[in-house]
């Protein structure tokens, strides 16, 4: 289901007036986390004004360390469907078990599956029975084949809305904290119909690197990317290296622009609030 006849066609997953793996460059941009009900808010605002068309911000966080913050749950899903609500812009949220994909759909547009619980398949199989987009992360370790056949386990399961997103996978390098695969994209694009997201925020862990990356990315084919940004990113409760300011959003939005025209693309607006 993600090759063969797919290739004839290209997937196009809509949702609430936009369109991934349309014409449109999409652009999804948020905190790491929901925090508090100023930091979604206020972020939400700023990354309209500077042209992302999806917020993203986890309320379920596979953390590393069991130590380290696991998210506001319940209530940072409250939060973001009221930002969402507030700034007009569909929200994607992780959901990290089987047992809460009822609980995250009622707050969610689309749901997102980490790259941690990539062949999470008894996961991959209650997101595959929802009628809510899915974005399947690639799993760190994960080959695109089995990214192809993770995704197939949604599909198969009856969700037809599914969409890709290269993070980066590990290496030998230490400069960066994955390597993020450019060549995923093209490769994607070519065995298979579905729209593929990048996500330059993991995939280097440093925000001195995201604007290069998410240029490449454009560059390169894919149909959008997903980018961690905070009101006080060196203050952020996770991924703060990787976070992007207000300002440095804006500057990276403004050096996409040519990339994605150069590609004969458009950024996606948002929709109506
Ligand atoms: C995320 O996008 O919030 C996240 C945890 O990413 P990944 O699953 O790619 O590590
Ligand atoms: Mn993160």
């Amino acid at each position: 289901m993600t090759g063969r006849e797919a290739i004839q066609k290209r997937t196009m997953v809509e949702v609430k007036g936009v369109a991934v793996g349309g014409d449109d460059f999409v652009v999804i941009a948020g905190p790491c986390a929901v925090e508090s009900r100023d930091q979604i808010l206020s972020t939400a605002d700023a990354v309209r004004r500077s042209g992302a068309c999806i917020l993203r911000g986890g309320a379920f966080k596979p953390r590393t360390s069991p130590y380290s913050f696991q998210g506001l749950g319940e209530e940072g899903l409250k939060l973001i469907a009221e930002a969402g609500e507030k700034s007009g812009l569909p929200v994607i949220t992780e959901v990290t078990s089987p047992e809460l994909v009822d609980l995250v759909c009622r707050y969610a547009d689309i749901l997102q599956v980490g790259a941690r619980n990539m062949q999470n398949y008894a996961l991959l199989e209650a997101v595959g029975k929802v009628r809510k987009p899915v974005m399947l992360k690639r799993g760190m370790m994960s080959t695109i084949e089995e990214l192809l056949l993770a995704a197939e386990y949604i599909l198969s399961s009856g969700n037809t809305g599914v969409i890709l997103c290269e993070r980066g996978i590990r290496s030998f390098e230490k400069a960066t904290r994955y390597t993020l695969d450019i060549s995923a994209v093209p490769v994607i694009k070519k065995q298979s119909g579905l729209p593929v997201i990048v996500d330059p925020s993991h995939g280097t862990g440093h925000r001195d690197y995201v604007a290069s990356l998410a240029l490449a990315a454009a560059a390169a084919g894919a149909d959008g990317i997903m980018v961690e940004v905070h009101p006080s990113p060196d203050n952020a409760m996770s991924d703060g290296i990787q976070s992007l300011s207000f300002a440095d959003f804006a500057a990276l939005m403004d050096r996409l622009r040519p990339v994605v025209s150069a590609v004969g693309r458009r950024i996606a607006p948002a929709g109506s609030r």
